[in-house]
C-alpha cells in the first residue's frame, strides 16, 4: 500500500482534492508545490495509515517505515542535506492535519532532528550559535511536552529563574552560550522527571513524533471536539513531515500569518501580522506584539513598529503575488502561513479562511462581482443559519461579562432589562416605559402578552422546543431557556444564582445566542443589514422556486415579515389574538357559555375585534396571500384560573360564580393536546368558526376597498383527521361567504384548506383534498403525533436519545425525513392526484430550518412559512435547495 505522498521542488504526488487522504494541510501543501510556489519539501503520511494503526492495535503497517525513509532521503536531496547528518543536518517539522480542521489535535513539533551533535553543525553553518541553541531549546520544550507528556511549566520555571538570575527581561537577550547552558538544565530536568534521557537519535525522535500525532487523534480534547462537530472517528489524521525553514535566523528573517481579505469585515485587502526573528507560533502565542503586514494597516493602527512592506520589501512583494495567486486558484478567501528565512519567502500553509457572517456576505458578493465565482456559487457559500447573527442585536464582543447563569441558546440576540416574574408585571412595567426581561420557570400560552411586552425571556426549565423557545423565536425575541442553575421563587419575588439574589426591577442581560445570563446592562451592537446582505438576498430570490411566507398574527410581526421579504402569511394563529387583557374576558365568556344564546352574545362582542385585527393585517399584507387558521387550542387554555378571575367573568356574564366554577371544572381535560381542540371545536360549536369566517370576509372586503389590492384569504381548518370533518366546517364557511356577499359585500376570492398534522390526515389526504383547496403541513403536531412524543415533554429525554445515538437530530427542529417525511410525501402524492394543482405549504417550526427546507424542495412544496425573523434564512435556504 502507498502510505506516503511526497511534495517538493515544484512537484507533488497529492493535490488539493486529496483532502480525505492527506488532510487539509497536506493536500494544500501538495497543491501549492504543484503551482510552483516556494514550499519547503516534505511528505505526508496518509490518514489511511492512521486508520491502519488503530485497526491493528496501535501498530504501524510493515511497509510504512521503508516508505518514510525513502521520502526523507528525497526531502534531504532537494534540501541538499541529510537527516541526522553531523555536518549538514536536515531538520523537519512534524505537523498533524485531518480532513476537517480540528483544534485539539497534536501541536506541531518544530526543529526535529536536533541533538547535541547536529546543533553544533547548525551553529557552525549559520555562524550563529544563539540561533542554533534557541532552536534546540524550543525543540526540547515542544517535544517533551507533546511527545513525552512533560508539562511545559517545568521549562518556563527554569527559564524564569535564569532570566531573573541574569536580570534579563526577554528571551532574546540570552546569548548562544547561555542557551547552551539552559539546554543542559532542560535535559537534566527531563531525566529527573521522566527517568529517561531526551532522545538523541533523530530517527527515534521522528517516530516518537509520528506516534504522538496518531495517538493525539484519540486524546480527550480531540474526541470531544469530534463529538461536538459530528466528525467520524474513522477519518483519522494525516502526518506532515516537512523540511524546516527558519524565521528566527536574525533581523532579515520573520514568520507570519495572513488573510487575503479581512476576515471580520470582508474588505478586499491583505490582512495579517508577522514577527521578525521568530519561529512558528510566536505570532499566535502573543509573546511579542506582532506587526502589520502592510504599511496602510500600520498607519491605521497607529503602530510605530514598521510593516513587513517596509522591513522586507522584496519578500513582501513576493508574498502579495502569491496571496493573489492562491485566492484566484482556490476562488475563495485564504488563510496563509509563511516564513521568511534570510530574505527568502517560504509558504507553509494555505486554507479557506474562517470569517464572520458579515465578511462572508461581502466576500461572496465581491467575488461574484469580480467574476471569480458565479452568483449562484455566491448564494451557496453562505450558511443560511449564520444570517441569524445579523438579524438581532448582539453583545459587544469587547464587553465585560458578569455571568450569573447558563441555559440553552433558545432564541438568538441579546436583551437587557429589569427582571419581572409575571406577564402582568411585564405589561405593566412596559406600559410605564421600562424594558423588562420576563423570568419564568416556564411559560404557557397565557404568557404571550407578557412575552410581547418583554425585551427577552428567561426560563429555568424547558428545552429548545419548549413553549418559551418556540414563541420567542417566532417573535424574534432573545430567549434563554432551561437555565437550571437559576432558582426562581415566585412567592418571594426573587431569582437566586450562585449565592446572588436578584429582585424584581434588578437589571440583567440575556444572550440568546450563547445561553448566558449576565448581571447588569451590557453594551450591544445593533443589527446592520449591509448592502452585500440585500444584494445576496436578491440573488437568492432569483435562484429559488419555493415562495417564503411568515407565521404572523400581530401587525408588528407582519410588518417585520414584509421588511424581511415575506411573500404572504402562511400561518395566522387566531388564538394569539385573544389573550390580550380586554379580550380574554370576552373570550372566557364565550368559552364558559352554557347556552347557544350566551355564546352568541360573546361572539358578537368578539366579531368586531377580530374583524379590526384582520383589516389591519390585510392592509399590511396587501396584494399577498394570508392563511388564517381557525381557533385551534383546547378551550381549557382560556379558562379563568383564580377565584378573582372567575368572579370577574361571572359578573360580566351576569351568572352565578358557583355555576361558573362548575362549568370550569367540566371543561377541564386530562390530555388537552389530544383533546377538544382544532376542528373539533368548530364541529361542537360551529358558531365560533362562523364568526371567524365572517370577520375574515368582511375584513377582506374592507381592506380591498381601502388599499385597492385585495388579499386572498386562505381559511385553514386545523387538526383535521377525516374528510368529513373538513366537509362539515367548509360548508359553514361557504355559507357565511354567500351570506356576506348577498348582504351587499363585494365578491371575494378565498380558499378553504386544511392543515395536515395528523397521520390519519396524511393517509387519507386524497379524500380530504376533495374539500381542501390547499394543504399546509403542520409539522409540529405531525411530528408529535407521528412519534407519539409530546413536544413539551420531549426535552427531558430526547437529549438522552441523541447522546446514546438513538436519534441524530431533534425531530422537532429538523424534519424526520424517514417517518414524518414519508407521511408528507404520501399526502403530497394523494393530494395532487385528487386535486390538480393543489397548493402545498409547510407552517411548522421546520419551515425555517434549512435541512427541512431542502426536504420541502425535494417533495415540491409551493411555499414554506416560518417566523418573521427567519424569513431571510428561509429565502437563502430555499435558493440553495433549488441550486
Ligand atoms: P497549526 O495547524 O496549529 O497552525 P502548523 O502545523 O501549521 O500548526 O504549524 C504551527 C506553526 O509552525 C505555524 O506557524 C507554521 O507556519 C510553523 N511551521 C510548521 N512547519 C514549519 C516548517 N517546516 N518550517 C518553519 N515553520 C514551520
Ligand atoms: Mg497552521
Ligand atoms: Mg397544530
Amino acid at each position: 500500500t502507498k502510505w506516503v505522498y511526497s511534495f517538493g521542488d515544484g512537484k507533488a504526488e497529492g493535490r488539493a482534492s486529496d483532502r480525505d487522504l492527506l488532510g487539509g494541510k497536506g493536500a494544500n501543501l501538495a497543491e501549492m508545490c504543484s503551482l510552483g510556489l516556494p514550499v519547503p519539501p516534505g511528505f505526508t503520511i496518509s490518514a489511511e495509515a492512521c486508520a491502519h494503526y488503530y485497526a491493528n492495535g496501535r501498530t504501524y503497517a510493515a511497509d510504512l517505515e521503508g516508505q518514510v525513509d525513502a521520502a526523507l532521503e528525497e526531502v534531504g536531496r532537494i534540501a541538499g542535506r541529510r537527516f541526522g547528518d553531523p555536518q549538514r543536518p536536515l531538520l523537519v517539522s512534524v505537523r498533524s492535519g485531518s480532513r476537517a480542521s480540528m483544534p485539539g489535535m497534536m501541536d506541531t513539533v518544530l526543529n526535529l532532528g536536533l541533538n547535541d551533535e547536529t546543533v553544533e553543525a547548525l551553529a557552525a553553518e549559520s555562524g550563529d550559535a544563539r540561533f542554533a541553541y534557541d532552536s534546540y531549546r524550543r525543540f526540547i520544550q515542544m517535544y517533551s511536552d507533546v511527545v513525552m507528556g512533560l508539562d511545559h511549566d517545568v521549562f518556563e520555571e527554569i527559564l524564569a529563574e535564569e532570566k531573573a538570575r541574569r536580570g534579563y527581561d526577554v528571551d532574546t537577550e540570552f546569548s548562544g552560550d547561555e542557551w547552551r547552558e539552559i539546554v543542559g538544565l532542560y535535559k537534566a530536568r527531563i531525566r529527573e522527571e521522566l527517568g529517561e534521557p531526551f532522545p538523541q537519535d533523530p530517527n527515534a525522535q521522528l517516530w516518537g513524533a509520528i506516534g504522538a500525532v496518531f495517538s493525539s487523534w484519540m486524546n480527550a480534547r480531540a474526541v470531544t471536539y469530534r463529538r461536538l462537530h459530528d466528525i467520524p472517528e474513522s477519518w483519522g489524521t494525516a502526518v506532515n513531515v516537512q523540511a524546516m525553514v527558519f524565521g528566527n535566523m536574525g533581523e532579515d528573517s520573520a514568520t507570519g500569518v495572513a488573510f487575503t481579505r479581512n476576515p471580520s469585515t470582508g474588505e478586499k485587502r491583505l490582512y495579517g501580522e508577522f514577527l521578525v526573528n521568530a519561529q512558528g507560533e510566536d505570532v499566535v502565542a502573543g509573546i511579542r506584539t506582532p506587526q502589520s503586514l502592510t504599511e496602510a494597516a500600520r498607519l491605521e493602527t497607529g503602530s510605530d513598529k514598521p510593516s513587513l512592506e517596509k522591513v522586507l520589501p522584496e519578500a513582501f512583494a513576493a508574498f502579495v503575488k502569491i496571496a493573489e495567486k492562491l485566492e484566484a486558484h482556490y476562488r475563495d478567501m485564504q488563510d496563509l502561513e509563511f516564513t521568511i528565512e534570510r530574505g527568502k519567502l517560504w509558504m507553509l500553509q494555505t486554507r479557506t479562511g474562517k470569517r464572520t457572517t458579515k465578511a462572508a456576505l461581502r466576500i461572496a458578493v465581491d467575488m461574484a462581482d469580480e467574476g471569480l465565482i458565479t452568483r449562484e456559487e455566491a448564494v451557496c457559500r453562505i450558511e443560511p443559519a449564520s444570517l441569524d447573527q445579523l438579524l438581532h442585536p448582539t453583545i459587544d464582543p469587547d464587553a465585560k461579562r458578569d455571568v450569573i447563569g447558563m441555559g440553552l441558546p433558545a432564541s438568538p440576540g441579546a436583551a437587557t432589562g429589569e427582571v419581572v416574574f409575571s406577564s402582568e408585571e411585564a405589561e405593566e412595567m412596559k406600559a410605564h416605559g421600562a424594558s423588562v426581561i420576563l423570568v419564568r420557570v416556564e411559560t404557557s400560552p397565557e404568557d404571550i402578552h407578557g412575552m410581547h411586552a418583554a425585551e427577552g425571556i428567561l426560563t429555568t426549565r424547558g428545552g429548545m422546543t419548549s413553549h418559551a423557545a418556540v414563541v420567542a423565536r417566532g417573535m424574534g425575541k432573545p430567549c434563554v431557556s432551561g437555565a437550571g442553575t437559576l432558582r426562581v421563587d415566585y412567592r418571594a419575588g426573587t431569582m437566586t444564582s450562585m449565592g446572588r439574589t436578584f429582585k424584581k426591577g434588578d437589571v440583567i442581560t440575556i444572550d440568546g445566542s450563547t445561553g448566558q445570563v449576565l448581571a447588569g446592562a451590557v453594551p450591544m451592537l445593533q443589527p446592520a443589514l449591509s448592502g452585500a446582505f440585500s444584494t445576496l438576498m436578491e440573488w437568492a430570490d432569483a435562484a429559488r422556486r419555493m415562495k417564503v411566507r411568515a407565521n404572523a398574527e400581530t401587525p408588528a410581526d407582519a410588518r417585520t415579515a414584509r421588511s424581511f421579504g415575506a411573500e404572504g402569511i402562511g400561518l395566522c394563529r387566531t388564538e394569539h389574538m385573544f389573550f390580550d387583557d380586554d379580550r380574554i374576558l370576552v373570550m372566557r365568556e364565550m368559552v364558559l357559555a352554557d347556552t347557544l344564546e350566551q355564546r352568541q352574545a360573546a361572539l358578537a362582542k368578539l366579531l368586531p375585534m377580530q374583524r379590526a385585527d384582520f383589516i389591519e393585517l390585510f392592509e399590511i399584507m396587501s396584494g399577498m396571500p394570508v392563511t388564517i387558521r381557525l381557533l385551534d387550542p383546547p378551550l381549557h387554555e382560556f379558562l379563568p384560573k383564580t377565584e378573582a378571575e372567575i368572579a370577574e367573568v361571572a359578573a360580566a356574564m351576569g351568572v352565578d360564580a358557583n355555576r361558573l366554577r362548575e362549568r370550569t371544572e367540566e371543561l377541564h381535560e386530562v390530555n388537552p393536546m389530544l383533546g377538544h381542540r382544532g376542528c373539533r371545536l368548530a364541529i361542537s360549536y360551529p358558531e365560533i368558526a362562523e364568526m371567524q369566517a365572517r370577520a375574515i370576509f368582511e375584513a377582506a372586503a374592507e381592506a380591498a376597498r381601502k388599499t385597492g389590492a385585495p388579499v386572498v384569504p386562505e381559511i385553514m381548518v386545523p387538526l383535521v383527521g377525516m374528510a368529513a370533518e373538513l366537509d362539515f366546517v367548509k360548508a359553514r364557511i361557504d355559507a357565511v361567504a354567500t351570506e356576506v356577499l348577498s348582504a351587499g359585500g363585494a365578491e371575494i376570492d378565498y380558499m378553504v384548506g386544511t392543515m395536515i398534522e395528523l397521520p390519519r390526515a396524511a393517509l387519507h389526504a386524497g379524500e380530504i383534498a376533495g374539500s381542501a383547496e390547499f394543504f399546509s403541513f403542520g409539522t409540529n403536531d405531525l411530528t408529535q403525533t407521528t412519534f407519539g412524543i409530546s413536544r413539551d415533554d420531549a426535552p427531558s429525554f430526547l437529549e438522552t436519545y441523541r447522546k446514546k445515538g438513538i436519534i441524530e437530530k431533534d425531530p422537532f427542529v429538523s424534519i424526520d425525513v424517514d417517518g414524518v417525511g414519508t407521511l408528507i410525501r404520501l399526502a403530497v402524492e394523494k393530494g395532487r392526484a385528487a386535486r390538480n394543482g393543489i397548493k402545498l405549504g409547510i407552517c411548522g417550526e421546520h419551515g425555517g430550518d434549512p435541512d427541512s427546507i431542502l426536504f420541502c424542495e425535494e417533495v415540491g412544496l409551493d411555499y414554506v412559512s416560518c417566523s418573521p425573523f427567519r424569513v431571510p434564512i428561509a429565502r437563502l435556504a430555499a435558493a440553495q435547495a433549488a441550486c
